[in-house]
């Protein structure tokens, strides 16, 4: 299978030597210019992806929405729920001492609802580039089957909506073969590790001799790794000289298509109303119930909610995912407003007023002034 490769410098005059630190060559692109001009595919590289924007489509909005019974939830927690939230969290942290939730007097329980409003846009952007690989021999779908479609034209489904995900496909009738450009379609390239020579210089002796300490003094031995030669048939090529092409996979032909990669995002933005000194952030993470929830290929904004700040923040944010996702087409909108109940708990122990925060339906609990916490890792009872 090997040939003669063409246009290469001369092979070197001497070895190489066995542990020099020649680079293994990577596979190459074929040169821009050999490729055909496809339509719609302008300016496309092999290296970077070009991003086609989707073509102008019809902005579909769901009407908006009318004020249910979206009232107000706030349901405090008892002051045994309380202790017993604050139980749970003290003995998860290793520090912290349990007595003072025994010992703890309740001053208040203050009780509020925070809201959660949540926006997400599920977008998909299209990118497409030349690609190559080695040619197998089986049939290709080239432009005797037509023209090549529009890359927004083709049909892709996400595997599922409102999730983050990816897929590459072959643009249909973009493929042709073409000869390797690395190896000229010989298959093969000259051996990278002793330059077409087929020999390396021993590594392990100089010119064939080892100096040997025995018996306490130097011998000069032959070397048993190359026979005394000074030198060792390649272990890359085999001593032919000839590697196989990297490039084509020694197959000779390379196929070239355009690849389109589509890429589905989940683009999600919240709001937060929550009064109290709790941090905000957390209420995202816990459970509460659902008032509202809406879902279109574009949602109207809220206008109706009873809450002004939701509706400002829902009309805000609304407009900025219309415009924010250039290039990509937006396939879904939905939102979602969510009343999550937080109790303000203020408490004395050993004379001192504290506060803790149980909020969600799960009875989490967010404090930083616990009595008994300590860190430097000594326990507390
Ligand atoms: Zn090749
Ligand atoms: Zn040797
Ligand atoms: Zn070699």
């Amino acid at each position: 299978m090997y040939g003669t490769n063409q246009q290469l410098p001369d092979i070197p005059n001497e070895d190489l030597h066995e542990n020099a630190n020649q680079q293994e060559p990577v596979p190459t692109a074929p040169p821009i210019s050999n490729m055909d001009a496809v339509a719609g595919y302008d300016n496309m590289q092999f290296t970077n992806f070009a991003l086609p924007p989707p073509p102008a489509y019809q902005d579909i909005i769901g009407a908006p929405p009318q004020q249910g019974d979206m009232q107000p939830v706030v349901p405090a927690v008892s002051e045994e729920q309380a202790r017993q939230a604050l139980a749970q969290y003290v003995s998860s942290k290793c520090c912290y001492g349990s007595r003072a939730v025994r010992d703890l007097v309740f001053t208040n329980i203050s009780p509020s609802t925070a809201i959660h409003y949540q926006l997400e846009t599920f977008t998909e952007g299209r990118q497409a580039s030349w690609t190559y690989e080695p040619y197998n021999g089986l049939p290709i779908d080239g432009p005797q089957n037509g023209p090549a479609p529009q890359p927004w034209d083709i049909a892709v489904n996400p595997p599922a909506m409102f999730k983050n995900s990816s897929s590459r496909l072959e643009v249909p009738h973009t493929a042709s073969v073409k000869t390797c450009h690395s190896c000229l379609g010989s298959c093969t390239k000259r051996c990278w590790k002793c330059h077409g020579r087929g020999n390396l210089l021993c590594g392990s002796c100089v010119n064939g001799h080892c100096n040997v300490y025995r018996d306490g003094r130097n011998h000069r031995e032959r070397c048993h790794a190359c026979f005394g030669s000074g030198r060792k048939r390649c272990y890359k090529c085999n001593g032919t000289g000839l590697c196989p092409c990297e490039t084509c996979a020694a197959r000779g032909t390379l196929k070239c298509y355009i690849l389109l990669v589509v890429t589905w995002t989940n683009n999600v933005s919240d709001h937060i109303m929550e009064r109290t000194a709790l941090p905000d952030h957390l209420i995202k993470g816990v459970s509460g119930k659902t008032v509202f929830q809406a879902e279109h290929q574009q949602v109207a904004p809220l206008v109706t909610f009873f809450e002004g700040e939701i509706n400002t923040a829902s009309q805000r944010l609304v407009q900025q995912h219309a415009t924010q996702f250039t290039g990509q087409r937006i396939l879904r909108q939905r939102h979602v407003v969510r009343m999550v109940p937080v109790s303000e708990v203020a408490y004395t122990y050993n004379n001192n007023s504290h506060t803790f925060w149980v909020y969600g339906d799960e009875n989490r609990v967010y404090e930083e002034d616990y009595p008994l916490k300590c860190c430097c890792g000594c326990t507390i009872l």
